[in-house]
């Protein structure tokens, strides 16, 4: 079978892999701690299923315009520019068909052959993929453990050429818990607004930064880059709603086209009903994601200590996400060269599931979930220390 040329050597989602295969051990009886999937372990709000029940009694079972629900759209104009002062208005929202399809929209949008983005390093497993799909080549910029991933200014600015289209942002970010601080954000922002080249920033993961840290999103520069800065949003961990498939982006009205045009071609709009869920947790879910937060902030505090304790690993406690980082390289040793095959060999002899920095762009580290209850993680935690205890 030939394969389009653009595949390159796109493989399954690393995340997602790892994932897959959790489920099927478990499947077959064995008993898994999974640490690898990036997705709370809350339900979705209430007020959200209820809301999708009301919706498909009421016959919301049609499609809307390919941009999504117009009422939808409206609610998160109005919430950008309340809290953060945007200037979007609801024409300038498209909901998606999760923040990962506005991801790849906007890579099919921006991105021509041979234009080069530039991408923090490490990075989310799917951003340089759709960068490719798309393409375009991904250039990475290193975060620095010592810095706790923290996501600065200079090196993306020294990393833009006159081949660079745009910048892709993530912060919090998926894997590190690094952030990005709003004066670093304004640099960014301001340079690439002077050259002409774009700014995605993936938030996510933007409710959860610890620490009384305020969350830097380019929704409060919007109004002096409007032409500049693209937001990119979930439902998918805010809200506890990965399966619902549900993300959105907010930005100039000339993207905002070609992606609603890209979008009515490849899905339509997102699941009508699904919308009215998304809708009603906007509206009366605060109170839950609060305490959702607040629970994460513990299990943070509680898995850094675990993992930076062990001998032969080094772990900050990240600053936001859900996902602990640590470095692991010092344990490497024959059989077990890198973060693949450590990864492995946890699964295979602590059953526990990991997924390997390599997928993330650094193959020092193991990425570490810990969306799960405190019992699971500190099941896994100790089957990990024992497993590495016993390398030592
Ligand atoms: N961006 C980041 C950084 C992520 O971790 C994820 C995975 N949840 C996504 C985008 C995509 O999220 P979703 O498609 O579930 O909205
Ligand atoms: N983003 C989550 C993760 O990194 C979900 C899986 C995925 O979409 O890749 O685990």
């Amino acid at each position: 079978m030939n394969l389009a040329h653009r595949l390159g050597q796109l493989g399954e989602s690393a995340t997602l892999a790892v994932s897959r295969k959790a489920k099927e051990l478990a499947a077959r009886g064995v008993e898994v701690v999974d640490l690898s999937a990036g997705e709370p372990d809350f339900d979705s709000p209430a007020v959200a299923v209820e809301a999708v029940r009301r919706a498909l009694a009421e016959g919301k079972t049609r499609y809307t315009a390919a941009a999504g629900l117009p009422e939808l759209r409206a609610e998160l104009a109005r919430r950008y520019g309340a809290e953060r002062g945007a200037p979007w208005t609801a024409d300038q929202v498209v909901v998606t068909v999760g923040a990962k399809a506005a991801l790849m929209e906007l890579a099919l949008a921006l991105v021509g052959d041979g234009d080069e983005v530039v991408v923090p390093t490490p990075y989310w497993v799917s951003i340089p993929a759709q960068i490719r799909l798309a393409g375009g080549r991904p250039v990475d910029v290193p975060c620095s453990a010592r810095d706790a991933f923290r996501l600065r200014a200079e090196p993306v600015l020294a990393a833009l050429t006159p081949r660079t289209r745009g910048v892709i942002l993530n912060s919090p970010c998926n894997p590190t818990g690094g952030v990005l601080g709003a004066d670093d954000l304004e640099t960014v922002v301001a340079a690439c607004a002077e050259r002409g080249v774009w700014v995605v920033s993936d938030e996510t993961y933007e409710r959860f930064v610890f620490d009384g840290e305020g969350h830097a999103s380019v929704a409060a520069v919007a109004a002096r880059y409007p032409d500049t800065v693209i937001l990119v949003g979930s439902f998918s961990k805010t809200y506890a709603m990965t399966g619902w498939r549900l993300g959105y982006l907010l930005g100039p009205p000339p993207v905002v086209k070609a992606v609603t045009a890209i979008q009515s071609h490849a899905t339509s709009n997102p699941t009508t009903f699904a919308m009215y869920g998304a809708l009603a947790a906007m509206r009366d879910a605060e109170g839950g994601v609060v305490a959702m937060i607040r629970e994460f902030e513990h299990r943070r505090d509680l898995v850094a200590a675990a993992l930076d304790a062990m001998p032969g690993v080094q772990c900050r406690p990240p600053a936001g996400a859900f996902y602990a980082f640590p470095r692991v390289a010092d344990l490497y040793a024959d059989g077990c060269r890198g973060s693949v095959e450590m990864a492995s060999l946890l699964l295979e002899k602590a059953r526990v599931a990991v997924v390997p920095g390599i997928a993330f762009g650094n193959d020092d580290h193991l990425r570490i979930s810990f969306a799960c209850s405190r019992e699971r993680l500190d099941e896994g935690l100790s089957r990990i220390g024992e497993a590495f205890a016993a390398m030592g």
